[in-house]
């Protein structure tokens, strides 16, 4: 049961004053649905604005707070798709554009109308020849109210949310943040310096404010760090099952290929830990392309020779289903019963999946989460693997995945090379297998860097590529820290694809019906689409060999890992395959670094290494969204300097009181249930 002192942290976000149903959505799009999802929406930055009196004073990219009466409302040819642009003009007569994108537009037609002056606080951008704003922070019809706060907090939005409704929210539920006991070790805390919990919520969000943010980076490292050490214990306490396998159905295994060196390393470290009674707990961690899923798939039939059924976790629908074509096909010749169960099945089809599942007719499970609901049981479960595309949240799945009383064996497999010093973070204490070596005959992808202003050649270029009957992956630019405007740049440019190669372009972005992105990604893998046009939420782990092109827009605004993962899904078969790297105008240093090592290096651990070095605490533009980021509050430099001692705290209070039960233990199960770790106080019970 969650300590009461929590309670009023967790009610939900529509019992604030002024959310109604029209705004439940967007707010649970940023996941915040409740009031503490809103006090740990910490601001992305500061700005700090300048008024001015006209805009010859200040210059581009700047802050600022200016009066602008509309002269005229633009929409685009395009409705709905934006851009959405109000020409406006300052007091001696210079014009700015105040531009739109998606169902803003509606906003700022009504906020701006024609004629009439109002005060525009945002930032200073230039579109070709012209000065725009685009999302103005605030509109308003006088200089006072908002307009008077020159520091002001920048929350990350999503469609239908604005600045000031955020900062509102978050007032609101910071007054109700408790009270609560002290978890961080006294000496520690003291060491710091550091603000009491309640403190440093409010500071957070009142400014730039270190010792603020650095108390609730640890506090969410130390949580994390505690629930895996509470798996761990928990898993070595329950027993297992050792699982021998006679080799008799890997036999009849009839692959194209002969497996690499660390593959077949792999499967003796696997077969090795599924031999003792301890559950194994393992990581496989390997590059795009190295070959995961027949390492999963010999670790299966060993479950499935020992006479236990296994089970593939997938993060995605796509990448299950994608995942049970490739197993069905691989396992047949060894008469295994392969079966997919996704969040779709229903009524009969479901029933007889499930009723399969219990009597042991299927050997292999493949699916989504909804493989591990209450409903779904199982003969005997030997082994699970997790394909895990977010690094988050795998110590939770564990949990979920040893639910029974005796723990089935836990392999995971990550696609993204982690470096070697944030493994702990992200996986506690587990065994770890590393597939370091590509199958061979993979050919390098030649990767290029090209200027964004060159951007008809490059359409030209694919345009010969596709005419080649080759396909091809776009990617499109990162275009603010906010996933709206970003959405609105993937459908203008698969607009002005669209234009070019008709119906052979498709798109997937996160926005899209399920359905439908699942009808688009079939169309591009069955090869009846050319070009696939996509945010970066193209699935890990899709994997179309004749897609040899992947062009990725303002390229510089990705990190460096999440380059290489991209770049990952061409150079799966074997023709050549090209990389092609737009940079925008402005690169910074960063920026420039970042897209040498992505030309120079196809090596994904070395690039994970340089990633963490590049990434300075300012530079995490665009990591958070795309999932990449490991922790919710934590970045990635909070990570390596507070991690240490976060882990070695959760350790000592491990040691101390296993059980929780001292004065700080229970203070450390509120933390847990804080950030929902609350899985391992569970853990704590059945031991
Ligand atoms: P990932 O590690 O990214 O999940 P996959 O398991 O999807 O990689 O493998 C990528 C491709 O390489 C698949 O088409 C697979 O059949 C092939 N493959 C895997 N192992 C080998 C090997 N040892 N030799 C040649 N091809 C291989
Ligand atoms: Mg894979």
């Amino acid at each position: 049961m969650r300590p009461d002192v929590l309670n009023p942290l967790f009610a939900e976000s529509q019992t604030l004053d002024g959310v109604g149903p029209k705004l439940a959505k967007p707010l649970e799009k940023l996941g915040l649905t409740r009031v503490r999802d809103l006090i740990y929406h910490l601001p992305e930055r500061f700005v700090t604005r300048r008024a001015i009196t006209n805009l010859d004073e200040a210059g581009e990219g700047e802050q600022v707070i200016v009066a602008l009466t509309p002269t005229e409302h633009r929409s685009s040819r395009n409705p709905g798709r934006g851009p959405f642009r109000v020409l406006a003009q300052d007091d001696i007569g210079n014009i700015c554009a105040i531009t739109y994108f998606g169902r803003a537009s509606y906003t700022g037609k009504k906020q701006l109308p024609v004629g009439e002056k109002r005060w525009v606080a945002g930032r200073l951008d230039r579109y070709g020849d012209m000065l725009q704003i685009v999302h103005p922070d605030h509109v308003e019809e006088t200089s006072d109210a908002n307009m008077g706060r020159m520091t002001e907090a920048v929350y990350r939005l999503s469609e239908g949310l604005t600045q000031p409704r955020v900062a509102s929210l978050v007032e609101q539920s910071l007054s109700k943040a408790p009270e609560l006991p002290e978890w961080i070790e006294p000496g520690q805390f003291e060491r710091e310096g550091w603000p009491s919990w309640q403190e440093a919520v409010k500071e957070a969000h009142k400014g730039p404010n270190e010792a603020a943010r650095n108390r609730l980076a640890y506090d969410e490292l130390l949580a994390n760090s505690l629930a895996l050490l509470l798996v761990k214990a928990d898993s070595r306490r329950r027993k297992g099952q050792a699982l021998q396998g006679d080799g008799s159905l890997r036999a009849k295994l009839d692959l194209p290929f002969e497996m690499t060196g660390a593959q077949k390393r792999s499967v003796t470290e696997i077969e090795g830990d599924l031999q003792q009674e301890a559950p194994m707990l393992r990581l496989l961690q390997g590059d795009v392309g190295a070959g995961k899923t027949v390492v999963a798939l010999h670790a299966m039939l060993i479950a499935n020779e020992a006479g236990k059924q296994a089970a593939l976790l997938a993060p995605t629908e796509i990448l299950a289903r994608q995942h049970y074509e490739t197993l069905r096909k691989m396992a047949a010749p060894c008469g295994v019963e392969v079966a997919l169960l996704t969040g779709r099945a229903k009524g009969r089809e479901r029933e007889g999946l499930l009723m399969g599942l219990i009597q042991g007719e299927i050997d292999i499970l493949v699916g989504t989460h909804a493989i591990f609901q209450d409903s779904v049981t199982y003969k005997d479960l030997g082994l699970v693997v997790i394909d895990e595309q977010h690094r988050f949240g795998v110590a939770q799945r564990l949990a979920l995945a040893g639910k029974g009383k005796r723990a089935p064996h836990t392999l995971a497999m990550t696609a993204t090379p982690i470096p070697r010093s944030l493994t702990l973070a992200q996986y506690g204490e587990m065994d770890v297998s590393r597939l370091d070596e590509l199958p061979p005959g993979r050919q390098a992808i030649d990767t290029l860097v090209f200027p964004q202003s060159r951007l008809d050649e490059m359409v030209a270029a694919v345009g010969r590529h596709l005419a080649s009957g080759s396909q091809a992956y776009w990617v499109c630019p990162m275009v603010r820290e906010n996933e709206v405007t970003d959405i609105a740049a993937a459908e203008a440019r698969y607009a002005a694809l669209s234009e070019h190669f008709g119906d052979a372009v498709v798109m997937v972005h996160g926005q899209l019906h399920p359905d439908i992105k699942d009808a688009n990604m079939a169309r591009f893998a069955s090869g009846q689409a050319k070009l696939l046009i996509a945010t970066t939420v193209i699935e890990v782990g899709v994997d179309v060999p004749s897609a040899t092109l992947m062009v990725i827009e303002q390229a510089e605004r990705f990190g460096l890992a999440q380059l290489h993962q991209l770049r990952g899904r061409v150079g799966r078969g074997s023709e050549k395959s090209r990389c092609v790297l737009l940079r925008g105008d402005e690169l910074s240093e960063t920026g420039k670094k970042r897209l040498t090592y992505v030309k120079e290096s196809q090596d994904g651990f070395l690039l994970a290494e340089k990633d963490l070095e590049l990434r300075g605490g300012g530079e995490l533009l665009g990591t958070r969204q795309s999932g990449e980021a490991a922790f919710r509050i934590a970045d990635l430099d909070q990570v390596q300097k507070l991690l240490p001692a976060a882990h070695a705290d959760a350790r000592l209070l491990m040691e101390r009181d296993g059980g929780l039960t001292s004065k700080r233990g229970e203070a450390a199960r509120i933390l847990l249930y804080l950030f929902e770790r609350d899985w391992g106080v569970q853990l704590l019970r059945g031991g």
